[in-house]
Parts: C-alpha cells; sequence; structure tokens
C-alpha cells in the first residue's frame, strides 16, 4: 500500500460540488480582488474565532510581518519566540528588522513559558507565540507576562484554527492573531491564502490599509505598504471549506484518537494535549531516537512521512548572522532530531490507518 504524508485531494472530493459551483460563481461574476468574498469570509472567520475583526491577506507569512509593521515593532526591538518553529515565524520578526530572541520548547512542543520571563530584557516588544502542530500553547502564562513587562503578543495560528485554551480559540488572546489558508493547512485555501484576527479597531483599519500599498482612499498612499490582498477566488473556496470545519476538524480527532489508543512501540512517544488546551491536530508528531531509521523503514512500506523541521531557524543559513551556534538551544536542536510526522489527512480510510499503526508497531531498531 502507498499511504502519503498528507494528501489533499481527498478533501476537495468530500465537497467536490460546492467548490466547483463557488469557483465557476466567482470567475463568471466579473470581480477577482477584495470583494463581497473577501468582506463574507472575513465576516465569517471573525465571527468562527470570536474577534471583533478579520482583515484576508495574501498568506500567512504576510500576516505576520505585516503584524509586526502594524505594531510599530522593528530595528533595535526584540521579539521573543520559541525555537523549535517553523521559520517563517521568525521572518515575520525579522523582516521588521527586529531581532527573534529563542526559547526552548517544552513537552508539548509548545513555547515553554516558565523560560520567557528570563529573556526578557528592556528592548523585548513582544512575545510571537505559536500554537505549534494545532495545539494551543499555555495563554494565561504568556497574558501574565505580557501584563507585567507590557509586552505585545503575537499569535502564530497558521496551525491551530479553532484550537482553543481555556474555551478560548487561538488568535484571540494577544493583539493580533496570524493565520494562513496555505492549501495544507486545517482550513486550506487552493493556493496561498491568510488573514489576521484583532478586536483593535484601528489595528483592522491598518492591515486594510498596508495591504494595498498603503492606501485607504485609492491613489492616496498613507505608508509604504505592501500587495497582500487576498482573491475573491481564495475567499470563496474558504467560505465553503469554513463551513465544513468542524466535522473535518472532528473527522482529524478520530483518526489521532486511534493512533493514540493503537500506537504501542517503546521506542516511540507519542504527542500529549495538555490541561485546559485543545488541538486540532494540524500534524500528529511522535519523537523517536531512532526517527532516520524509523523514517526509513515506512518508506520502504511505502509510508510518507515528514520533519516538521530538520532545521531550527537558528541554525539555518538565513539566521547565521544572528551568531548562534549549535548547542545554543538544546532541546530545540533535539526535537530537530527526534520528530516526525505520521500520515494524516481528511478522508483517511481506517484501512490506511490500520496499515499504517500495524508498520509503527513492527518497527524495532
Ligand atoms: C505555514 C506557516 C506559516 C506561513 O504561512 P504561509 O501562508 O505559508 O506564508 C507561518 N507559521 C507557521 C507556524 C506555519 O505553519
Amino acid at each position: 500500500m502507498e499511504i502519503m504524508a498528507n494528501r489533499l485531494d481527498r478533501g476537495f472530493y468530500m465537497y467536490q460540488k460546492e467548490f466547483e459551483d463557488k469557483a465557476l460563481e466567482v470567475l463568471r461574476s466579473g470581480w477577482y480582488v477584495l470583494g463581497k468574498e473577501v468582506s463574507g469570509f472575513e465576516e465569517e472567520y471573525a465571527a468562527y474565532t470570536g474577534a471583533k475583526y478579520c482583515v484576508g491577506l495574501a498568506s500567512g507569512l504576510d500576516a505576520l510581518w505585516l503584524a509586526f509593521r502594524v505594531l510599530g515593532i522593528g530595528a533595535g526591538d526584540e521579539v521573543i519566540v520559541q525555537g523549535n518553529t517553523y521559520i517563517a515565524s521568525v521572518m515575520g520578526i525579522t523582516i521588521n528588522g527586529a531581532t527573534p530572541v529563542f526559547v526552548e520548547p517544552d513537552k508539548y512542543n509548545n513555547i515553554d513559558t516558565t523560560k520567557i520571563e528570563e529573556k526578557i530584557t528592556d528592548r523585548t516588544k513582544a512575545i510571537l507565540v505559536v500554537h505549534l502542530y494545532g495545539q494551543a500553547s499555555k495563554m494565561d502564562d504568556v497574558m501574565e507576562l505580557a501584563k507585567k513587562y507590557h509586552l505585545k503578543v503575537v499569535e502564530d495560528c497558521a496551525q491551530s484554527h479553532g484550537a482553543c485554551y481555556n474555551g478560548k480559540m487561538t488568535g484571540t488572546f494577544g493583539d493580533i492573531g496570524c493565520f494562513s489558508f496555505y492549501p495544507s493547512k486545517n482550513l486550506g485555501a487552493f493556493g496561498d491564502a491568510g488573514a489576521i484576527v484583532t478586536d483593535d479597531e484601528q489595528i483592522a483599519k491598518d492591515m486594510k490599509m498596508y495591504r494595498n500599498y498603503g492606501s485607504e482612499k485609492r491613489y492616496y498612499n498613507k505608508v509604504v505598504g505592501a500587495n497582500s490582498r487576498l482573491d475573491e477566488i481564495q475567499a470563496g473556496l474558504l467560505r465553503v471549506r469554513l463551513k465544513h470545519l468542524d466535522e473535518l476538524a472532528a473527522e482529524k480527532v478520530e483518526i489521532c484518537n486511534r493512533y493514540l489508543k493503537e500506537l504501542k512501540n517503546p521506542l516511540i512517544e507519542l504527542p500529549e494535549v495538555q490541561k485546559n488546551a485543545t488541538t486540532i491536530w494540524h500534524q500528529f508528531v511522535i519523537h523517536c531516537k531512532y526517527r532516520d531509521e524509523l523514517m526509513n523503514y515506512l518508506k520502504d512500506k511505502g509510508i510518507g512521512t515528514i520533519i516538521h523541521y530538520p532545521i531550527p531557524p537558528h541554525l539555518s543559513e538565513a539566521y547565521e548572522y544572528l551568531g548562534l551556534k549549535e548547542g545554543a538551544l538544546p532541546i530545540t536542536e533535539r526535537y530537530a532530531k527526534e520528530v516526525l510526522s505520521i500520515p494524516l489527512y481528511n478522508g483517511m480510510t481506517e484501512e490506511e490507518q490500520t496499515y499504517v499503526i500495524n508498520a509503527i508497531n513492527a518497527f524495532k531498531a
């Protein structure tokens, strides 16, 4: 059997007619950028998250760097972020000229909130919280520190659409919640797309200005902005998927509950969900000391897996200039050698799940 680590066709065919009808509707409308599909999606996604405002953007990375831009955080400022994140989180900070200050992860793969305070200096302006792999971070600790030190909080929710902490949705704790709708995310478009959510009217207004060349009124440009507009066709297709997001999430929970119950191999560590948090299982990430052997073994059996992420940002070539060497973040670096995301996608059959479970349970080092 051949099982891909992730596949997006199944999720399309589940609602094929609805997607195709919407695509045709937009194509035939004659309006393709920033129209009623975008404003409709913004309203519906704000309502879904419980935030007051949503602003559609072209990607998750744009959401991140524009968030720091709008908050006025740049050169000379420091932003705290976990070491084991996707590099786009860090780029969101550094595109503005600010400096990332890395904190080690906890056993839930999120920022270890007990290690934040020691990293705060008089240059620290914000904490960027990443809800990695779909699980909400410890937001009560983060918000308490932010209050004590007067820091802004930006949430990277590219992997956590609908995940909650104490019943409140990720993206609604801090000043700005940043979302990606890249096709493989839990709420995925059919191309690139992103958004921010916020309760602050001024931030929402500024975002709308920045996404459109810094103009509120056509040809009157207040600031140097970006072209980060959300396409009508993506917004329309996102509205279709959003209607089904809860049932899509429930299906993933069911698959992961089976993994949690039936995966039994002393060589692997299963993911844990912390108290007060929920996960939407963007990825099902196991830890294994023999990760590379396991990956090759599964590949021989036709099972695809992915490493999220093999090179931590501080050791990537792009961030050589930060001067951080191997050993700077031992836990982050160990995770990069241990983590493995096993197959998980909407429309995964029981037979496929069983094949993966049996293969992993039979693995020997
Ligand atoms: C996907 C992702 C991003 C970037 O989103 P894009 O839409 O691809 O630009 C940022 N942060 C995290 C944690 C991600 O997973």
